[in-house]
This record gives structure tokens, sequence and C-alpha cells, in this order.
């Protein structure tokens, strides 16, 4: 048989493997009862055994690297998924089974490790399991690095041609711009009074609230739907079915407004997805940095924007009208723009988010060129957060030890975080040159804006990589100078 017809019935066969255990997978994580997930554990070994078999045995094998071989005779659209499939194939042949497979009960016991150690603020328990979990990323990274350095590679897992060099012109630009710019906000006096915002907010209210913002996003619930999880989270098999999730706290009415407004950015652009890549390897998001540009595009720029609250505010005063009673529209919309120097990165506001994202870079670079060690972390840690937020953690525990990532393996993640809200900045400036962007906001059409995103950039799926992107919706290359600007007038309109 033809052997792109051999790719594509495994690939088939693989994503109905995939489909059903993503529909479990959710079901887990939202409805499933307690006692369900010993059976459950024991199906899904044996799924995801099968799923492994397919994805990398030896059919795999013999179609992937038989059409990368003659790579350069095949039609655009293959040649690019047999990139994609070649690369996932590299990692799982590359690495030795025996390697992998000590390395994967390290990280089982490393999340317990770091959780105890995070708890106990107790770093030196958990050092020896981080450089462990740093040996052996380095390794595998020779095995399939094919000679780049090691940092790239990883840097390049996470956000498709991302290097060193990419990042640091991006973070040393926000390192000059945005720290001193930063620290002129942080100086400024704010005497509005906040309180309202840990008031308690009833959660029937909050839901109906959720509600209202799927509909202002125009969220297609004939192809997806919303319920409750412990982290926010956006899920979907195909642009037919994308789900997300939200979370409510009653004394944090906001948290559940941002994560909705996040999630959805994250899921119009799974839904506006064209189905003909469906049973390709084209389908889904293209890669960590644009999928974040999507949600921190309606998160932050739309979301957060004074149009926004002078438009969706009165419905929320009408679902909340004793908390809310001394609150207008503008107060409101200062409140969820209030910009603090705070050690928790996921806590942080819009403004100091990316220094808390520079810093995990600067220490992830240091570490993958050998410029620093284990055992100098917490105190290069603590420095940076001084020198960058003017504040020093007290503890480990609200430092170097706060994040699950490391512990998880995931080294080059980090800056896909930053670098989605500066691609957002480059994407909006595009958009304003086609309408006026807030002027869709404040008449609530956000149809307008979501055509155009489609249109740009959601219906080509992983057709074309990031860079690719990026040139052709905004006619140049990355260039961080949108994001800070962006950044620099809206707070100073805000704080200066
Ligand atoms: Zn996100």
């Amino acid at each position: 048989m033809d052997l792109k017809v051999r790719f594509h019935e495994l690939l088939k066969k693989e994503k109905a493997y995939e489909y059903a255990m993503q529909i479990i997978g959710w079901d887990s994580q939202t409805e499933a009862p307690r006692d369900c997930f010993p059976h459950r554990a024991e199906m899904m070994g044996i799924l995801s055994g099968e799923l492994f078999r397919i994805a990398s045995g030896k059919e795999m094998q013999e179609t992937v690297y038989g059409l990368y071989d003659k790579k350069d005779a095949l039609d655009d659209i293959t040649s690019r998924e047999i990139r994609k499939a070649k690369k996932q194939l590299d990692k799982i042949v590359k690495i030795p089974e025996n390697e992998y497979v000590e390395y994967m009960s390290l990280l089982q016991m490393a999340q317990r490790i770091w959780e105890d150690a995070k708890a106990n603020n107790d770093y030196e328990s958990f050092k020896g399991t981080l450089g462990k979990i740093i040996e052996y990323t380095k390794k595998f990274v020779s095995y399939y690095g094919e000679g780049k350095h090691p940092y790239d590679v990883l840097l390049d897992d996470y956000e498709d041609g991302m290097t060193m060099k990419d990042y640091d012109e991006f973070f040393n630009v926000l390192k000059q711009e945005l720290v001193p710019f930063v620290r002129q906000i942080l100086a400024a006096k704010d005497n509005h009074d906040y309180r309202f915002m840990e008031e308690k907010y009833d959660i029937d209210a909050q839901k109906k609230f959720s509600d209202y913002l799927m509909d202002v996003m125009c969220f297609n619930r004939n192809r997806g739907l919303l319920k409750q999880s412990v982290h926010p989270f956006t899920w979907g098999t195909s642009p037919e079915d994308v789900r997300l999730t939200t979370r409510y706290i009653e004394n944090m009415v906001f948290s559940n407004v941002f994560s909705v407004i996040h999630e959805l950015g994250h899921a119009t652009y799974e839904q506006q997805i064209d189905s003909k890549w469906n049973d390709t390897y084209l389908t889904g998001g293209t890669s960590m940095g644009i999928h974040e540009s999507q949600s921190r595009f309606y998160e932050n720029i739309i979301g957060r924007s004074q149009e926004f609250w002078n438009t969706h505010y009165p419905k929320m005063k009408s679902l909340f009208p004793e908390q809310l009673k001394n609150v207008d529209a503008e107060l409101a919309h200062r409140a969820v723009n209030r910009v603090e120097a705070s050690l928790i990165r996921v806590e942080a506001d819009e403004l100091t988010y990316p220094l808390h994202i520079m810093l995990r870079y600067e220490i992830e670079r240091m570490i993958m060129t050998g410029q620093t060690n284990v055992d100098e972390l917490p105190a290069l840690w603590n420095d940076k957060m001084e020198e960058y937020l003017g504040i020093r953690p007290e503890t480990d525990s609200e430092g170097v030890l706060q994040d699950v990532h490391w512990s998880s393996g995931m080294i080059g993640y980090f800056p896909t975080y930053a670098l989605g809200s500066a691609y957002a900045a480059q994407f909006y400036n595009a958009m304003n040159k086609d309408f006026n962007v807030l002027e869709a906001v404040k008449n609530n059409d956000m149809g307008k804006i979501n055509a155009w995103l489609k249109e740009k950039i959601h219906q080509y799926g992983s057709s074309k990589d990031p860079k690719e992107l990026l040139l052709s919706v905004t006619g140049e290359p990355f260039n961080p100078k949108y994001y800070i600007n962006y950044l620099k007038d809206k707070y100073s309109k805000l704080y200066l």
C-alpha cells in the first residue's frame, strides 16, 4: 500500500484512541465519582498502551521515516505532517526505553517530593531530585537534538522555531523597557477603595454571569460547554467539541470572570479551526505561545478594557446590587487592572506578569548553559525578584519552590507564557488597522473580532507554524515593541 495512505490510516486509528482517552480524561477532571478511579486507571492503562504501540510501533516508524526520506517529493501538507510526526517519533524512538522508564518513575516521585518541600519550605529536600531531572533532560535532548544546544531544543519543543537568540532579544527589550516602567507604576499613588472585590458573591449569580459572558464572546454552544474544575482549563477533541472549565470562589468574584474569558479565548481558537484538518497532523492550535496569545487577547486586551466594562458592567451590577452599590464601571475597570508587586506568578497582574517569566527564563538558561547549579537557585531567584520587582521572598515556598513545572520535567515551557501576551499585542495592532477593535467591544460585537481571528489565525490550525503565522497576519516578524507600547500606553493612562 502507498506509504501516504498507510500513514493516514495509522494516524486515524491513533486519533480514535486519543479521542476516547480525552473524553474519559475530561470526565475524570469534571464529573467522575471518586471511587471510579482504580478501575478507570486500569482501563486507561490498556488504552494508553495500545495508543503507544500505534503511535510509535514498527509500522508507524516505517511509514514516517519512509516518507521523511522522500520529503522533498511530497505535497506541502503531507510534508508538514511528516516533519511534525518525525519530531514526535524521534523523541520516543531515540531515547533508550530503560532510561525513559527510570525517568518516568523519577517524575512520579518528584511530584510528591516537590509538594512536601513546598509545604514545608524545605528546598534542600527537593534539590537532589531537581538535579536529577535536569541531568535526564540534558541527556534525552542529546539523543534527539541533532547537535543543537540543549536549551534551544527544549525551547523549540514548546514553541516551534524559537531559540535562545530569539528569547534573549525579547527579554532584553522587556528588561530595558519594562523594569523601570514597572517601578514607576508601583511608586504611583492609588487611593481607590477596592474592598468590594473581596466581598461574598453568591455562586449561583456568578454562574449566571459566566453564562452571560459566553454569549457576549459568541461562544458556539452547539460545539462546546462549560463545567467546573479545581483548575480552569480548555479541552478539545475537534472543533466540533470544545469544552472549558472555570471555578467559583465566593470572595473572589473576578477569579471566575477572568478564568471564563481566558478559557473562552482558547476555546474559540479551537472551535474556529477548519474541520478539514481533523484527521491530519495539523489540527489543533499551532503552539503554546499562539494559544496563549488568543486567551490573553480575550482576557487582557478585551476583557480588561474600559470599553468592555462600560458595556457589560451593568449586567454584573444587576446580579450583585448589594456588593457593587458604590462601584461604577470606571472603578471596576481600575480594580481589574490593579498593579501590585507580588511574589507569586499565578497571582500577578498583567503588567508585572512578564517579569516573573523573565526571571524564570534567565534561571533556566543559566541552568542549561551550566552557569549555575541547583545549590545556587534559591538565592539567585530571590536576588532577581528583588532586582525586577523590588520585593524579596522570605521563604523558598514563595520563591523557587512555587511552580509545578520543573518538578514535572517541563524546562523551556515558561517563556511561552510571556510570548503569548506579546504575540497578542502584535495581532491586536494588525487588527486595529482593519477596524477599531475597542469600538467593536463597546458595541458588543465580538462576532466581528472572532471573524477576523478565524480568517487570519484560527482556521489554519497547525498548518502554519508560529513564525509564519505572525508574518502572514501582521506583515512582519515577531516584534516585542507592540507589547511594550500597549502596556505603557494602558498603564500610563491608569496610573500616571
Ligand atoms: Zn491559557
